[in-house]
């Protein structure tokens, strides 16, 4: 790759990376924009194929349109996007490689934007390997990239806002969503719903979300919980029982239904792989989502020439991306002396936004988290990590045997080694340490590659780049 020199390369192409490219395109700076998705717009702003824009566009929150139109107007800018590039490496002399149709490059940058988003986070029941059992994110992958709902008919549980946003997504796509099982119990959900008055534009979204839930008449149960997804070869059948309020559950509330496809969700995790791996500094904070990457106000990292936005700093939803991925922009602006007078003022208030932000971060992930007791009562035969096929009863053995350590469980077990590296049962593991040892473990050792990239493209990279044939 020629002239490969970057002054600001931006990791992700989110809401959060969308917005600090727009916000440095103002600047005479050399600017890379890097996802490794094939579309800008990272997990809120999925490309809809035509069939599905009208439907599922037709209630357009102020952030979606922001995020439409932030896509638009980086066409005619000057900064390099890469997609379909997965960051895998990020070196100490400020290089970082990338895989991109089917090459391993590499590019150098002064400055670097981390925006890498998060990912879901799962509480397992046996059963929920099976095929027709969804994360929350694959059905909005089937409707959104691809413009097919999943099934005819679809059964929700899990705890969240998210599960609301998708239940609308199913049904103004036309489909059929048989019931919502939420974890938290009616006084809970009413509490939360009380405390959206201080948050006034999450009131508009909670409303159009429930009236489409509520006119469409889809039953809401509060305080159930998944106990098991049944099927011959793929699911058929879900168990679904109450809790008490010690979070025990009640057993004559266990009900079976009839589904064709299950989808869960439980919040999401920030991911944190490329920001360890280039040195920065994580920390941990229960009430933004666990490990997060530790920022000052500013967003600078514990690198000097390092920033960070979005999902990564704590889980706050697509507004805080927004705020976070302008205010990163302006704070590198500001650290080169680049930034313009008008922009000293816009720093400062995108500081408070920020805080307020981040107040409701901390509201929802309280009210929303999940009882840690939950994860000490999976079964043994529960299978936690899918890549490898590892059951609860060899992790529980790992964190009697050993020191109760991420690294000392994925060695003595596998689990975490397989294609996801981790980033699925990372934090279930996480959890149950935590329920059985009640102590948080530090997450486990991140190496590169950052995700799985062919050998024989880094060979070749290696080849041409570093011998020089
Ligand atoms: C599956 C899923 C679905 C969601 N759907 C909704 C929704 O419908 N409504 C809602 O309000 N919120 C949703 N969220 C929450 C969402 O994360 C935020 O609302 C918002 O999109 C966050 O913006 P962001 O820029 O911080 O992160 P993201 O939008 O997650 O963007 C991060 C980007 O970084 C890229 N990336 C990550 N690692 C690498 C790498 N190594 N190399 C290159 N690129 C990389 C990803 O491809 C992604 O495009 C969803 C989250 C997830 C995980």
């Amino acid at each position: 790759m020629k002239n490969n020199f970057y002054d600001v390369v931006i990791i992700g192409g989110g809401l959060a990376g969308l917005k600090a490219a727009e916000t440095l395109s103002e600047s005479d700076l050399k600017v890379a924009l890097i996802d490794e998705n094939p579309f800008l717009g990272g997990q809120y702003l999925r490309t809809l194929p035509e069939s599905f824009t009208d439907k599922l566009l037709k209630y357009k929150t102020k952030v979606k349109k922001e995020g439409l139109k932030l896509i638009e107007l980086l066409k005619n800018k000057k900064l390099d996007i890469f997609v379909n590039s997965t960051v895998i490496g990020i070196y100490e002399d400020d290089k970082l490689l990338f895989d991109s149709f089917g090459e391993t490059k590499q590019l150098n940058y002064k400055n670097l934007i981390i925006a890498t988003g998060a990912r879901e986070r799962y509480l397992p029941f046996p059963g929920w390997t099976l095929p027709g059992v969804f994360s929350l994110g694959a059905i909005q992958v089937f409707l959104k990239s691809n413009g097919v709902l999943p099934a005819d008919e679809i059964t929700l549980a899990g705890s969240g806002p998210f599960l609301y946003a998708v239940a609308y997504e199913i049904l103004k796509a036309g489909g059929n969503v048989k019931a919502i099982y939420e974890l938290k119990r009616f006084g809970e959900q009413l509490s939360f719903s009380k405390g959206l008055i201080n948050f006034p534009s999450k009131i508009i979204e909670a409303f159009v979300y429930m009236e489409e839930i509520l006119s469409q008449h889809v039953p809401i149960k509060y305080g159930r919980i998944v106990i098991e997804a049944e099927g011959e070869e793929e699911l058929q059948r879900v168990k679904v029982g109450k809790l008490d309020r010690d979070g025990n559950i009640i057993e004559k509330s266990v009900k079976t239904m009839e589904t064709e496809l299950l989808g869960i969700g439980y919040g999401f995790v920030p991911n944190l792989e490329t920001v360890r791996a280039a040195g920065v500094e994580i920390i941990y904070r229960e009430e933004l989502g666990g490990w997060i990457a530790k920022v000052d106000e500013e967003l600078k990292s514990n690198k000097s020439n390092i920033f960070l936005a979005g999902e990564l700093t704590g889980i706050g939803g697509a507004e805080k991306s927004l705020i976070e991925g302008e205010l990163a922009a302006l704070s590198l602006l500001n650290s080169l002396n680049l930034i313009k007078d008008r922009d000293k003022s816009r720093l400062k208030s995108l500081v408070k936004k920020r805080k307020k932000a981040l107040n409701y971060a901390k509201y929802f992930n309280t009210v929303y988290s999940i009882p840690l007791k939950l994860y000490s009562l999976i079964n043994d035969e529960t299978i936690i990590c899918r890549c490898e096929n590892i059951n609860m009863k060899k992790i529980r053995e790992a964190i009697e045997l050993g020191p109760a350590n991420m690294n000392f469980v994925k060695t003595f077990t596998r689990a975490g080694m397989g294609n996801c590296q981790g980033r699925i049962c990372g934090p279930i593991i996480e959890n149950i340490i935590k329920s059985l040892k009640t102590k948080t473990p530090e997450p486990s050792t991140t190496r590169r590659p950052l995700k799985p990239a062919l050998v024989g493209n880094l060979k070749k990279f290696y080849e041409k780049e570093i011998k020089g044939n």
